[in-house]
């Protein structure tokens, strides 16, 4: 039991719980038992509940005779375990009714004894067994278990998968993956205990799916829930059956919006993890959770997946080779009559031998995955880096360029000291090379990367937050937040000027971003009625081919030169 180790001094003996009315048969037992247990006894199966409800905590085992006065013994069993609180406690039951074996076994008792007893070995052997057997269970259910739903873990997960499979070779599964949209939010909105409870809520409606349908069910992540069950086509009312509310009002209204990713009829030739990571690569795909939050993992996400694999088997050649390129794109200052020419961004490309230029909106997310991001970024920032310095010394400019840092890089607690190294191995100060972190980054994990930024900030580093106003932050936090300069999403511009032109959202960004008194940055901005408008709402800087593309190194280089002329 969870509670013996906790309340049971390793001194004291162990407690069994006698439930006898029998004087005789008490102390016949007490004799046998004494030496080893603490024989507590009660009468009648009234006291017996009693003392399991009081002293729960404190028993290893009871020992029940079915024939009390009163309730009957095989209630009281039936009682003990349906109370999920005392599930775990071990029963063995005592009885010269052989008949009375099968029923008690059925309603969860653990072992037998036979009356007339058993040579006093046998029974103290029997019970010792019972009780060590109970407390190794225990020992395995609170290390296999997620702590605050009582689901798996997803190592246990994984190997109780594999034991299923072993036992129904033949039986088509599905592996299923779902999570809560923005969790985050929720946690803003009601306070963590009350995501603490959703949480839990899901987790039991997941239990209880698959103890209805055959499978099982773990916590994996902070909201990331995987069933692995007998395969079924009808996946909408699996989502129904798992979704809860909010407010704990289960009518349907206000329910809490999850999306789902199913690897159906999973190839059982693939290790488990591999069909997990594909009915994953399909919960992936759902990004408009509004319109279908369910997708199943298909052919066209094979490819991709035979693609990924590929860039991944590529990336150290790739790196030695160095097929990456770094793009830049110019950022202008709008605030005076004429644009300034103020600083640029750092774009990575790859040059594939066999795939031509890949974009890198193809496998930057693939490698925030496995964790390249980060050899990929250090070496874009070196190279930034040392351009900077070149052009500093061969055309006399002295332009600060912006890089992308991955929310991934945050979590390296050298962060700072690489950048810093990065930095003065090319000569140039901490003010030149601009750091931009998106602001999903900050909703994720939001006091570890506060803090990582803000120790960046310490060594000097100016950080630009990208993607403004897409990452659900809210309000509180972001006020916060330790920015230089606020960039925002592109979304933003792309809506603002649709046929049926809208900037009130654009408008109300700009001036959030300037009640925080910092610059704001707008990309993406493609066209001159773009750029006049943005340039009236007060927005600081422009990014976006309306100047010019993200342009490869030499003809970047044109560009500045061109600039300081003009
Ligand atoms: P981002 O940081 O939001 O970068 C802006 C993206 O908008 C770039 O896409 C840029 O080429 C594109 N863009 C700029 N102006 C315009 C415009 O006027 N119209 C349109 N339609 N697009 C414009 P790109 O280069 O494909 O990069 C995509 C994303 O990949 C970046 O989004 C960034 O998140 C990531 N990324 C790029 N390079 C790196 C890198 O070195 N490290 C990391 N970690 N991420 C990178
Ligand atoms: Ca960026
Ligand atoms: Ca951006």
């Amino acid at each position: 039991m969870a509670g013996q180790s906790k309340f049971r001094i390793s001194e004291e003996k162990k407690r069994v719980l006698l439930v006898e009315d029998e004087i005789v048969n008490q102390e016949i037992l007490k004799e046998i038992l004494g030496d080893t247990y603490e024989v507590i006894i009660a009468e009648t199966g009234e006291e017996a509940l009693k003392i399991i409800e009081e002293r729960y905590e404190t028993l290893s085992i009871v020992l029940l005779d079915l024939n009390l006065p009163g309730i009957k013994g095989i209630d009281v069993l039936g009682r003990i375990k349906s109370n999920p609180a005392y599930v775990n406690l071990p029963v063995i039951v005592m009885t010269s009714d052989s008949e009375a074996e099968v029923e008690c076994l059925m309603l969860g008792a653990i072992d037998f004894i036979p009356k007339p007893y058993p040579a006093p070995k046998v029974i103290l052997a029997r019970i010792l067994r019972t009780v060590e057997l109970s407390e190794d269970r225990e020992t395995l259910r609170l290390t296999e278990r997620d702590h605050l739903t009582g689901l798996y873990n997803k190592d246990f997960f994984y190997r109780y998968a594999a034991q299923l499979d072993l036992y129904h070779k033949d039986t088509p599964t599905d592996a299923i993956v779902f999570d809560v949209n923005h969790f985050h939010t929720i946690n803003d909105r009601y306070g963590k205990t009350r995501g603490d409870e959703i949480l839990k809520l899901i987790a039991d409606k997941a239990l209880q799916f698959v103890k209805e349908n055959g499978g099982i069910a773990c916590r994996s992540g902070a909201d990331t829930f995987m069933i692995y069950c007998t395969h079924r086509p009808d996946y909408q009312s699996v989502m129904d059956r798992l979704s809860v509310c909010p407010d704990g009002d289960d009518s349907g209204k206000s329910r809490i919006r999850m999306r789902m990713g199913v690897y159906a009829d999973a190839d059982k030739t693939l290790d488990i993890e591999r069909r997990f990571d594909r009915a994953k690569m399909a919960a992936d795909t759902v990004r408009d959770h509004l319109t279908d939050p369910i997708a199943i993992f298909d052919h066209s996400m094979r490819e991709e997946e035979i693609l990924a694999e590929q860039l991944i088997d590529d990336f150290p050649a790739a790196i030695n080779e160095k097929q990456f390129a770094v793009f830049y794109q110019p950022k202008f200052n709008v605030r005076g009559d004429v644009p300034v020419l103020t600083s640029a961004e750092a774009l990575v490309r790859w040059n594939h031998p066999k795939l031509g230029m890949v974009s890198p909106g193809t496998f930057i997310p693939l490698f925030e995955k496995n964790g390249l991001i980060q050899t990929l970024d250090k070496y874009v920032w070196s190279e930034t880096a040392s351009k900077i310095r070149e052009w500093k010394d061969r055309l006399n400019v002295s332009l600060p360029v912006s890089v992308n840092v991955s929310r991934v890089d945050l979590f390296d607690p050298e962060l700072p000291e690489k950048l810093l190294d990065i930095v003065k191995d090319s000569g140039v100060s901490t003010e030149d090379l601009l750091l931009e972190i998106t602001e999903s980054a900050y909703t994720e994990k939001s006091e570890t990367v506060i803090s990582a930024v803000e120790s960046l900030r310490g060594c000097g580093f100016r950080i630009e937050m990208d993607d403004f106003g897409s990452g659900y932050s809210s309000l509180s936090m972001l006020s916060d937040m330790p920015v230089d300069a606020l960039k925002l999403d592109m979304l933003f511009i792309r809506s603002a000027f649709k046929e049926r032109k809208d900037t009130r959202l654009l408008e109300a960004m700009i001036g959030l971003a300037k009640s925080f008194e910092v610059p704001t940055i707008a990309e993406g901005v493609e066209t001159e009625e773009q750029f006049l408008n943005l340039k009236r709402m007060g927005c600081d800087i422009i990014q976006g081919y309306y100047f010019s593309r993200p342009l490869p190194v030499a003809d970047f280089e044109r560009f500045i030169t061109e600039n300081k002329k003009a």
